[in-house]
């Protein structure tokens, strides 16, 4: 029996240890959390009462700390929680640190520096291609097989799983209006991604190499880029998202170190296109670049659509490569999106856009049929990954309610 009752194959198992921030309910008084079942230990006490060296990282009110700490520390800490919450010496002192997850608040686990949002999946962006373009020779632009397409988004309106989203407006003009018009968007949707967490920083003027994503990227969870269709399509050209994006981006309260992820790394797909050294994957000392998530969106508990993050072309590693080659540095803290996750069938499309061809077929849902989002809406993202000895590795869920503008 796993300690603490958490039931055998618990995709939140003591194999999985996410991390987040909590408060007890009702309190404001923040703390560094690691997941176990359905509770969350309160990591900065157990540290202190059991005399850890890690405490200066684990009792803070953010994953800051821990984040800035580097790789050595992140594996040593993560060593160091699984003992606690496996040897059966340690039991009586964690019990009187665990809460459920009913009595906690969840908190944004840790301050957003930069955001940056990528476009990393083929078939989203060939989709989307088709959707906008129809008339174009090929769905995707003449670069997207040479380099990971991104922008950069608005990091403080990234808000943790739970939180309301209200409705956006903006302009936006249809091609039978005459001129653009303003109100809120009639086309609201989503974005099913995966977010990487970046650790540690680099310098400003040192690219980072593709074989140092580990050395720099702390986990990763679900993101969900929220999406007004209509302002988008009116502003996004020449420059690309803008108001159409920045209003909200949720993020899940766990974040998932990639240590508890080597089950679930794969090769990505197959490169047709011969690639630059800097973003060049494929040789025989290449690590697996790709991550075998399979993603659930849910549209009010029912699911529309289960996209699969083993299909995208650009790797995380790749695009951390890709968006310091110029000199950029990076910021502890920093968030970047893999792009809207869609599989090559139907039933695995991350966006509303895809699921309903813009619009054009309707989705039938136990309580009616949508195109784009209504009002009271709830959307629910939920993953899981293949973990040791069979067990899933299960990520944290991210889920928001579309709320009136009014
Ligand atoms: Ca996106």
């Amino acid at each position: 029996m796993p300690p603490f009752d958490v039931p055998e194959g618990d995709p939140f198992g003591p194999h999985n240890l996410p991390y987040g921030v909590f408060s007890p309910t009702g309190s404001d008084d923040r703390r560094v959390g690691v997941r176990l079942g359905d509770h969350v230990l309160d990591a900065g006490a157990a540290a202190t009462a059991l005399g850890s060296p890690y405490v200066s990282l684990l009792a803070q009110p953010t994953l800051g700390a821990l984040l800035a700490a580097g790789r050595t520390a992140w594996s040593d800490v993560r060593r160091a929680l699984t003992a606690w919450v496996t040897v059966p010496a340690h039991q009586e002192t964690i019990k009187g640190f665990l809460h459920p997850l009913s009595s906690v608040t969840l908190h944004l686990p840790f301050e957003v520096a930069d955001y940056v949002d990528f476009y990393a999946s083929e078939n989203h962006a060939r989709n989307v291609g088709r959707i906008f373009r129809p008339d174009a020779a090929d769905s995707l632009t003449p670069n997207w097989k040479h380099l990971p397409i991104g922008y950069h988004g608005r990091s403080g309106t990234v808000v943790v799983s739970g939180t309301d989203v209200v409705r956006p407006s903006g302009q936006r003009k249809a091609a039978s209006d005459p001129t653009p018009v303003f109100g809120p968007s009639v086309r609201l949707d989503i974005e099913a991604e995966v977010g990487f967490v970046v650790g540690v920083p680099s310098e400003r003027g040192r690219p980072v190499g593709l074989g140092e994503f580990r050395e720099h990227v702390f986990g990763l969870c679900l993101l969900n880029d929220w999406s007004a269709r209509d302002i988008q399509a009116w502003e996004y050209v020449p420059l690309g998202p803008f108001l159409g994006k920045s209003f909200a981006t949720s993020v899940s309260a766990w974040i998932t170190p990639l240590d508890a992820l080597e089950e679930a790394r794969v090769a990505a797909p197959e490169r047709t296109h011969a690639l630059l050294p800097y973003l060049d994957d494929t040789g025989p000392d290449a690590e697996p670049g790709g991550y075998d998530l399979r993603i659930s969106v849910a549209v009010n508990g029912h699911v529309v659509s289960e996209p699969p993050f083993s299909t995208m072309y650009w790797t995380a590693a790749q695009q951390l490569a890709h968006m310091t080659v110029n000199g950029a540095s990076l910021r502890t803290g920093d968030l970047y999106g893999s792009g809207t996750v869609s599989g090559p069938s139907a039933g695995e499309r991350g966006s509303l856009l895809e699921l309903t061809w813009n619009g054009r077929d309707v989705l039938e849902l136990p309580d009616g049929k949508r195109t784009f989002l209504e009002d009271g809406d709830v959307v629910t993202l939920s993953a899981w990954a293949p973990g040791p000895d069979g067990v899933r590795v299960g990520l944290g869920e991210v889920g928001g309610r579309v709320v009136s503008s009014s």
